[in-house]
């Protein structure tokens, strides 16, 4: 098909050209006296993204999978109680391997559409008494939902019950694109990804870990290689990788960090709300229904009921066989009855407008009753109003 096809995936998101020029780079020896001088910067900025300046990050040729994995085996024992909430497809998979590496797993399920609930988390540590829960495992942005849950909440809850508690974020499809503040939440460990937020290709698990995370490294005994954060810190403290990087990945990440800074991290978050605000709005003028209740909806993603005789995959076939854009699929409990834009990244006003037009014809299509124009005239009246 002529034209671009056109990402609305939340995630691997679009790579400015920018970014992917600066991938452009011949290979590199990771072992040359020069390296540092890329390495060094690179793990110091992303300290300022995930917004500590009393924890460590560490960037590993991994995925955001990866990251669950890093915090669990590098920080708990085998037997070990976790606290999880489920309602979605990745704090499903979270919840799942911390099983398969042989945690004790206190799985809380919500309705998928619903986050975090605080009261009953400050319920859940009181009655623990004991202590027997080492670590709550949070995620910040369920993107199989477009649900974003309030972490300072759950930091302020976990210190209401005075639980000792490590918190633990899934931050992949939130950080750098939605408010977030490691040290100010008491965050011990945040899990990001390259190829959301960072608008980078996946490959790149970016994590970050506080002083009393790195210090339960000590005594935790999972077998770990691969993803010992022991390695790294030793070989990152010269500025070196404990095995070979990803010379690109790690270029552009440098040019992802200066775009972020330039455009100042606040105006990224603001972007980013403005952006879902406009989508949430087109949503309503079309008459369905946001997956997300309300006080929990994504600034990056967006899942979109269809009625119950609608099958949301025949949406998403539609948009992409015939007007060429990549939306979202349902995931497992929610496959066929949602489809979700993603806006997330390097997105402006016209690329969303793009997508609520291809969503709309799509929708057309398959023969939902909606007004044409209706959902993207919403949304550009709302761009136009807010446009800086
Ligand atoms: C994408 C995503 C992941 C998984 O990341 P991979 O890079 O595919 O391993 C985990 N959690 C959330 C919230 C995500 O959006």
């Amino acid at each position: 098909m002529a034209g671009r096809n056109h990402l609305y995936v939340p995630g691997p998101t679009n790579i400015p050209t920018e970014i992917l020029s600066a991938m452009n780079v011949d290979s590199q020896d990771h072992r040359s006296p020069i390296f540092p001088d890329l390495l060094k910067p690179l793990l110091a900025d992303l300290k300022k993204v995930f917004k500590t300046e009393t924890g460590q990050a560490f960037i590993f040729p991994a995925t955001g999978t990866a990251g669950w994995e890093i915090a669990l085996t590098n920080t708990l024992s085998p037997g070990d109680k976790v606290l999880i909430y489920r309602f979605g497809q990745f704090s499903h998979l979270w919840a799942a391997m911390a099983k398969r590496l042989g945690l004790d797993v206190e799985v809380v399920e919500r309705p998928w559409g619903e986050g975090i609930p605080l009261d009953d988390l400050e319920t859940r540590l009181k009655a623990d008494g004991r202590h027997t829960i080492k670590a709550v495992l949070a995620t910040h942005n369920e993107t199989a939902t477009g649900v974003t849950s309030d972490i300072g909440g759950v930091r302020k809850a976990m210190d209401a019950a005075g639980h000792p508690a490590l918190l633990f974020v899934d931050g992949v499809s939130s950080i750098a694109s939605i408010d977030f503040r490691m040290d100010e939440w008491g965050v011990d460990g945040a899990i990001s990804g390259s190829q959301k937020g960072f608008m980078l290709p996946a490959g790149g698990a970016f994590v970050a870990f506080s002083q009393k995370a790195l210090k339960a490294t000590e005594s935790a005994t999972f077998p770990r290689c691969f993803l010992d954060l022991k390695d790294q810190m030793a070989a990152n403290k010269d500025g070196y990788t404990p095995y070979t990087p990803s010379i690109p990945m790690l270029h552009g990440l440098r040019k992802a960090l200066d775009l972020l800074f330039a455009e100042g991290l606040d105006a990224v978050y603001a972007r980013h709300a403005r952006l879902a605000a406009g989508v949430r709005k087109a949503v309503a003028a079309w008459g369905l229904e946001n997956c997300a209740k309300p006080g929990f909806e994504s600034n990056t993603v967006t899942a979109v009921v269809v009625p119950a005789e609608k099958d949301a995959r025949a949406v998403i076939s539609t948009a992409f066989s015939k007007y060429n854009i990549s939306l979202g699929a349902g995931l497992t409990e929610v496959a066929g009855k949602v489809f979700r834009i993603g806006h997330v990244g390097d997105m402006n006003d016209v690329s969303i407008l793009g997508a609520l037009a291809g969503v709309e014809m799509a929708l057309l299509d398959n023969g939902f009753t909606i007004k044409p124009g209706s959902g993207v005239a919403a949304a550009l009246e709302y761009y136009r109003a807010t446009a800086g």
